[in-house]
């Protein structure tokens, strides 16, 4: 199960922006609902996200901002254990 958790992280942002299909989002659910490290990691991306989009800007995030926090956010969960 662990191994797949490098792929749940690299997908969520497509996760969070619901940018995914049915049968994936699925696997990431399942995956979020046994793994903690997965399911604080997404918390954490959405929470970023939600506090980007609120920063006073009302576009998208572009990809290039959201892959940087995504990169920020997996530096941080490797610091841990
Ligand atoms: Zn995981």
């Amino acid at each position: 199960m662990m191994n797949s958790c490098h792929k749940i992280t690299e997908q969520a942002s497509e996760y969070i922006d619901r940018n995914m299909p049915f049968s994936q989002k699925l696997k990431m659910r399942m995956h979020l609902l046994m793994c903690k490290h997965c399911r604080n990691f997404v918390n954490q991306l959405e929470l970023t996200v939600d506090t980007i989009k609120n920063l006073g800007c009302k576009k998208e995030l572009s990809d290039q901002q959201l892959d940087k926090q995504v990169k920020t956010l997996m530096e941080k969960n490797d610091d841990k254990d």
